[in-house]
């Protein structure tokens, strides 16, 4: 295996470096700069088509580099033959050989690389244990449910012992009950292993709830990089903002305004007071244009006000109703401006009717209009508390 070490310890680090990656005139990966650390669990996300896929691919030795250096640990790669890098991948389409039992699936990479078969059993062995498939072997992947044979495509790639494991859209193929599964086993198998992940997905949720640290693509560039604490609480642009989170942001166009020496955010047709110890970082942007950025769970049925927030009153129409039972989705409009609030299941709104909200307005974002970056962000940044 290709490690290096720094203190008696084998580092499996991934950088890209200024990274791009063309088709002809059409940048599809534009300098792409990330630093990703020995074992971290890095998730790529983004809606289709922004370049996770062709990133991971580059990194794997599937695609050219059309610039920039990408280096595992401290070798640059670019020119290193796939199979040389030291990485193994696991794709959506698990492509397990049909005729090949599950052990002979698992065992075959090593075979191909002359292994000794002695160590292939002890591996192949191994790994089935660690993934639950141990009484599995002698089946063929017509005879798996989809989610043993997710286990046997990830068997495959560890039994290489690579330093760097990549994972792309792995769990696509299953339903929602198997990925809820596989997702947790995934984030166990990586605590096990102590091995760098990098995971592909345009899943925000998956995302959320695997990454140590989480890298937002857009239209081939990168968003923003942080942990799935600081991409919810001080998400840097308009983008991740609406990307992260289920269902998305509010968004409103506004204004910031003084008021009797208190700052207001002025939405035409909601007034908002800023928190008092917050409005030091909005004041240089009085009287200009921003987007008020607010999370449906930061929108409270007024009779149901959860304690510690800040509260600011508003009223709307209600346009639809969801029951979810441990909570309610509901939509709302007032003044042409369409929102959502996430409330407690036990709100008595109706259709049709007026509604009493309670804004928690601590944790409202506001975005510069023209750059559509958060006005907060280096602040939060460095008073950030997120928990380990
Ligand atoms: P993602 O994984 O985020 O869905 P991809 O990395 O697969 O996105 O693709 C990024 C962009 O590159 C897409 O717009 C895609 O159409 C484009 N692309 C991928 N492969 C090629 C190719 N061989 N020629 C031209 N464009 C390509």
């Amino acid at each position: 295996m290709q490690l290096t070490f720094v203190e008696g310890l084998p580092v499996a680090s991934v950088t890209f470096n200024h990274v791009y990656k063309r088709y002809g005139s059409t940048i599809v990966v534009k300098d792409l700069n990330i630093s990703i650390k020995d074992k971290e669990f890095l998730v790529f996300v983004g809606p289709s088509g922004c370049g996770k896929s062709t990133s991971l691919r580059m990194l794997a030795g599937l695609e050219e580099i059309s610039d920039g250096e990408i280096l595992i640990g401290d070798r640059v790669v670019n020119n290193v033959a796939p199979k040389d890098r030291d990485v193994a991948m696991v794709f959506q389409s698990y492509a397990l050989y049909p005729h090949m039992t599950v052990y002979d699936n698992m065992a075959f990479g090593l075979k191909l690389r002359k292994t000794p078969k002695q160590i292939i059993d002890e591996r192949v062995q191994e790994a089935a244990k660690n993934l639950g498939i141990a009484h599995l072997l002698e089946r063929r992947p017509r005879q798996l449910s989809g989610g043993q044979r997710q286990r046997v495509a990830v068997g495959r790639a560890i039994v290489r012992e690579p330093s760097v494991f990549l994972m792309d859209e792995p769990l696509s193929n299953l339903d929602a009950k198997l990925r809820v599964e596989a997702r947790s086993f995934i984030s166990k198998l990586h605590q096990r292993l102590e091995t760098t992940f990098i995971y592909v997905t345009h899943d925000q949720v998956e995302a959320m709830t695997m990454g140590t640290r989480i890298c937002v693509l857009s239209a081939g560039e990168l968003q923003q990089i942080d942990s799935p604490f600081n991409l919810y609480h001080n998400p840097r642009n308009v983008f991740v903002a609406g990307f992260i989170g289920s269902p998305s942001m509010n968004f409103f166009d506004a204004i910031v305004r003084e008021v009797d020496s208190h700052l207001m955010v002025d939405t035409g047709v909601f007034q908002l007071q800023i928190p008092t110890e917050r409005s030091a970082i909005y004041r240089s942007h009085v009287g200009k244009p921003v987007i008020l950025g607010i999370r449906p769970e930061d929108i409270h049925d007024m009779d149901y006000e959860p304690p510690g927030i800040v509260p600011s009153k508003i009223e709307a129409n209600v346009d639809v109703i969801e029951q979810m039972g441990n909570e309610m989705i509901i939509y709302l409009e007032e003044g042409e401006k369409n929102f959502i609030a996430r409330t407690d299941p036990r709100t008595r709104a109706r259709i049709g009717g007026r509604m009493g909200l309670t804004i928690n307005m601590d944790n409202m974002h506001l975005f510069d209009k023209t750059t559509e970056l958060s006005l907060a962000y280096e602040d939060k940044q460095q008073k950030s508390h997120a928990p380990v």
